[in-house]
């Protein structure tokens, strides 16, 4: 019998460095930045999200978005998907984080 973490460990997302775009939530109002995952899709993180880890890209991620030199490693603790209190509003939206 495995033994059961007493906390999941956050799993990480890659996202752009840029461009960021703030905003708030539509449902519950907490002030969220919109950035671009590296598939291409908006996604919000909370305000304030902590960047894990930052790597150098030259690869051409995304033909609307030019000038992508760098991706960061973010917690999907900090998705605004995970800490939404109306969360379940995106479900049909949340596919892949
Ligand atoms: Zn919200």
């Amino acid at each position: 019998m495995k033994p059961i973490p007493i906390s999941k460990p956050a799993r990480t997302m890659l996202v752009c460095a840029a461009p960021h775009q703030s905003g708030k939530c539509s449902a519950c109002g907490k002030s969220i930045v919109w950035v671009f995952t590296s598939r291409y899709a908006r996604h919000p993180l909370d305000a304030g999200f902590v960047v894990l880890e930052e790597f150098e890209t030259t690869v051409e991620i995304n033909p609307r978005l030019q000038r992508i030199q760098s991706l960061l490693r973010v917690s999907t603790a900090d998705s605004h998907f995970a800490t939404c209190p109306f969360a379940d509003r995106f479900k049909k939206k949340r596919r892949e984080l």
